[in-house]
Order: C-alpha cells, then structure tokens, then sequence
C-alpha cells in the first residue's frame, strides 16, 4: 500500500502551492501589462486583498484576456489550496479515498486518485455532454 501524507508533508505542499499561486498571479499580471485593460490590473489588486471570492469572479471576467494555461492552473491551485484550508486536501472528491503521498508530491493540485482521475478522463474527455 502508499504511504499516505503526512501533516509535515501538508504543509510544505501548501507552501508550494501557495507559492505557485503568487507566482501565477504575477504572471497573469505581467501578461496583462501587455493587453490594454489597465483598469484589470487593479482588479488584480483588489483580488490580493479581498481573498479567494472575488478571484473566481476576476478570472470569468479575464478569460478571454489571459492566456488559458495559466486560468486553468491557477484555479487547480486555488481548489488545492481550498481543500487543505477545509480539510479534505488529499482524499480523492470522487471515491474519498485517500491520494497517495507519492502522487500528491508529483501534482500537489490531484483532486482524485489514479484511479478516479483515469475514470474521469474517459467519460469526460472533451467535456462534451458529460452532465451527471
Ligand atoms: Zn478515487
């Protein structure tokens, strides 16, 4: 059997999601210098005071203004980050078994076990019409 996540290895994990967060938000910030938008960069202000509500919001509204990659990943690391503050960081959200140390330590932002993650790409791949 995997060895399951420690409390000490929690917290490093979110250390470095953490970290990845602001690194990614400098990022989007850098990417919106280029676009026109001035009036987003002070969206990305207000998002670091107000916290995780507002950030959904802003990204909806900047989806089209930012690169795809770095929205997806962000909002992986915003869930994770969710998950350790409620407590149900590394138990998987389809089958609530616990997600292998190993596998967390690779992808601090897995959601769901091997197993469930392999799953769910099969009957969503696309994300076409998949509503259960
Ligand atoms: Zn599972």
């Amino acid at each position: 059997m995997s060895e399951e996540l420690s409390p000490r290895q929690q917290d490093a994990l979110e250390a470095r999601l953490a970290e990845r967060r602001d690194a990614l938000i400098g990022e989007i910030e850098q990417e919106m210098e280029h676009s026109r938008h001035s009036s987003m960069e002070e969206l990305v202000g207000l998002v670091r005071d107000t916290g995780d509500e507002s950030l959904a919001d802003l990204i909806s509204s900047l989806d089209s203004a930012i690169a795809n990659h770095h929205l997806d990943e962000l909002r992986d690391v915003e869930a994770a980050l969710r998950r350790i503050k409620l407590g149900r960081y590394g138990y998987c959200g389809d089958c609530g078994e616990p997600i292998p140390a190993e596998r967390l330590q690779s992808i601090p932002t897995a959601g769901r076990c091997i197993a469930c993650q392999d799953h769910h790409e099969r009957t969503h791949a696309g994300r076409r019409g998949a509503s259960l």
